[in-house]
């Protein structure tokens, strides 16, 4: 700083030192009427400190902490924990029944320690690192699917679903439910409905996630092939030891 050029004080206490330029007042006021006054509707986009706020505010923006999911195939477990600043944790933990009844259960905690956290973790055995995106496009089509059969989304996913960070822009395309082998295939209209007849009984019968469930287990186009492919591969390895 040139010597002798001493930061004003701020326009709007006229205590302490104006260090901050403000777009709206087009003068230096401080951090902390900086903080009062800031509003993302009031201020003009060009002002520095705004974008801070409006990241802030948006509860995802906070770094990830941890990313996980279970690696069974059709009932996913997953959960995605965010650090505050003040080193503990929010997260959100979500069941999605994949094959019947989409996102099913949700539990979490907005504050918690890392060794709370970790412990909590432990007791689940089949956690593994997963990528955020790949979570998202689950749940999202864990809530399109529950939606779709009329079931009733957890209320406690409505209170912290905000950890996950934006769904909006994850896509969930083509038919509601997805190959049971690869997950990625679409299954055809009839399939479809036919899952959801099957899931709307086991809902109705109370039996959805026990042993008395309806099996059913549906393959697209693509894997069903090289299932056959696979099969009649055998069949020829099993005449030749004939
Ligand atoms: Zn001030
Ligand atoms: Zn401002
Ligand atoms: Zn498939």
């Amino acid at each position: 700083m040139v010597k002798g050029m001493k930061a004003k004080k701020c326009v709007i206490c006229n205590a302490r030192k104006g260090k901050r330029f403000c777009v709206k007042e087009n003068e230096f006021i401080c951090s902390r009427c900086c903080g009062l006054i800031r509003d993302p509707q009031l201020c003009p986009n060009d002002c520095l400190f705004l974008s801070s706020l409006a990241e802030k505010k948006e509860v995802g923006e906070l770094p990830l902490y941890k990313v996980l999911m279970t690696t069974p195939k059709g009932s996913r477990s997953i959960v995605i924990a965010r650090e505050k600043e003040n080193g503990r944790l929010q997260f959100i933990s979500v069941l999605v029944d994949e094959w019947k009844m989409g996102l099913k259960d949700c539990f979490g905690e907005q504050d918690i320690s890392k060794k709370d956290f970790n412990r909590l973790i432990a007791r689940q055995p089949h956690y593994v690192d997963a990528d955020i995106n790949k979570c998202k496009e689950i749940i999202k089509r864990g809530i399109l699917v529950a939606e779709t059969l009329g079931l009733k989304i957890p209320r406690e996913f409505r209170e912290l679903k905000h950890i996950l960070g934006d769904l909006d822009k994850v896509e969930v395309t083509g038919s509601l439910y997805k190959c049971f082998e690869c997950g990625k295939g679409d299954l055809p209209d009839e399939i479809v409905e036919l899952i959801k007849e099957v899931t709307l009984h086991d809902v109705a019968a109370g039996v959805c996630g026990t042993e008395d469930e309806t099996m059913i287990f549906f393959v697209c186009d693509k894997c069903r092939g090289e299932k056959e492919e696979v099969e009649k591969g055998v069949e020829v390895i099993e005449e030749e030891v004939e």
